[in-house]
């Protein structure tokens, strides 16, 4: 903002413009100069601090010198990955907790690996023609030429006369970060290639290139960089042991399982119902999918003056699901995911459906992170059980190396989604699984069930437990 000559309270105004501190210059490697504003460590850990100092840094170096501070995994993972032996004494905590522990994975696999977007491409005017990305040698060329040429950009962006009169650090800054992350890749990947999956690369409708990405099949190995702490608690209401262990490396030995025995939610607010209408898969009948659809029909008429949730496995199932709807229950609907066909985000969505009186969402993505507390939620309906997508190819791979994992992957989702609409003690609603493949999942997996589930999924042999 101050580069840029406006008022440094002039804050809206600053983020229109994207003048924002994600593209701020902390560190001019040119001039070795740090921005005005970044508070030192040790004066922050001395309790020194000033009215101006630069917000982001400021939170970072109190979280960094308190006893207790709360991070979200991006910029710890950041933190453990890239600076754990610059900030080394102020990590070495005894204790550390991480929450939603069944979504590590998909942390740690942000963090290992490569994405290349289409506008990589664009931005290095590289045709992706000229390689074969069915062939990992082919895709790290590919990923060698956009570091090569994220580097040639920025040599000549500060050669440039342009640059010397009036010097944008901002842009310089985002091509560095491009640059590193396609340069560190090679090492990475080659380092352990045998590891490394290449995914069909993605494309649009018209035929043309999205997006491909590299990802690890086996993440145990990064674990240790990201999880090392004397005592690590990890909390979760769907994980079980053997599958956590063995994704990430854990020795057994070493951890103890704390499995709630009974949840502390009253049974009558959660209750579920197998109707178990018909075992869906990929090559149902379509009037097996049909005699679904009608049992989802039968059930939002039974709550017609009540907001609920339908969860099934794909975009498609939904539009399939709706096109075959009542009048009446159609005009209830409201699909929902993170990108919406018009445009709207899912919060919008979720706020029109608090808004209305018997609006029900449908989505095959609000299996988890979604509060549909109180009445914004009284019955939800799972209509397909939510096994990962075998169109890609790391799933698909890791599917056949670690069947277990795949299984504790479609349980651990399918309980994610039966807590979206009981929030609290006092809150209820009730769920119902059309989709038989759900209900067997849980019945022939029932080690992997958390046992605070098990009243409401194996009711008579949890009243023996009971006694
Ligand atoms: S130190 Fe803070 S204020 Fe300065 S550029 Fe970086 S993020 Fe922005």
């Amino acid at each position: 903002m101050e580069k840029h000559g406006i008022d440094l309270t002039e804050k809206d105004f600053a983020v229109q413009n994207k003048w924002t501190c994600d593209m701020g210059t902390c560190f001019d490697k040119k001039t070795k100069k740090e921005c005005n504003y970044k508070p030192k460590l040790s004066d922050v850990a001395e309790g020194k601090i000033k009215q101006d100092d630069c917000l982001y840094y400021l939170q970072k170096y109190q979280s960094l010198v308190s006893s207790h501070s709360i991070w979200n995994y991006a910029s710890y993972f950041q933190m453990m990955k890239y600076q754990k032996e610059k900030y080394a004494e102020y990590l070495n905590k005894k204790v550390a907790i991480f929450d939603e522990a069944h979504r590590i994975e998909d942390q740690i696999i942000q963090f290992v690996g490569i994405d290349i977007f289409e506008r990589n491409l664009n931005e290095c005017k590289i045709d992706v023609e000229n390689y074969d990305l069915q062939d990992i040698d082919d895709v790290m060329k590919l990923s060698d030429g956009l570091s090569e040429s994220y580097a040639r950009q920025i040599s000549e962006l500060e050669d440039s006369s342009a640059f010397a009169q009036n010097p944008d650090y901002e842009v310089v800054q985002t091509l560095e970060n491009k640059y590193k992350k396609y340069a560190e890749a090679r090492s990475e990947i080659y380092s352990n290639k045998e590891n490394f999956i290449l995914n069909k690369p993605y494309y649009d409708e018209g035929g043309k290139f999205r997006s491909l990405s590299v990802k690890p099949l086996d993440i145990s190995k990064y674990v240790s960089t990201f999880f090392d702490h004397p005592i690590q608690i990890f909390m979760s209401a769907t994980i079980d042991k053997e599958s956590f262990c063995e994704n990430t490396g854990f020795n057994p030995e070493m951890v103890e399982i704390v499995d709630t025995q009974v949840s502390p939610f009253p049974i009558e607010n959660r209750k579920v119902e197998f109707t178990d209408v018909k075992r869906l898969s990929y090559n149902s009948t379509r009037d097996d999918e049909q005699l679904v659809i009608k049992k989802i029909d039968e059930i939002m008429t039974k709550y017609s003056d009540k907001k609920g949730l339908i969860l099934t496995s794909s975009k498609s199932r939904c539009f399939e699901i709706l096109e075959n709807l009542s009048a009446e229950n159609k005009k209830r609907i409201r699909i929902c995911h993170s990108f919406n066909a018009n445009g709207k985000t899912q919060d919008q969505v979720v706020q029109e459906h608090a808004e209305s009186a018997n609006g029900v969402l449908l989505s095959s993505s609000l299996w988890e992170g979604v509060d549909l507390k109180e009445d914004m939620s009284r019955f939800q309906i799972v209509a397909k059980a939510p096994y990962p997508m075998l169109s890609e190819t790391r799933t698909k791979i890791k599917m056949q190396k670690y069947p277990l994992w795949y299984k504790a992957q479609a349980i651990m989702k399918l309980l994610q989604g039966f807590g979206r609409s009981i929030r609290d003690y006092g809150d209820w609603a009730d769920t119902y699984v059309l989709d038989s493949a759900a209900h067997e999942l849980l019945l022939m997996n029932r080690k992997m069930v958390p046992h605070a589930y098990h009243d409401i999924i194996f009711p008579s042999s949890f009243k023996e437990f009971l006694g």
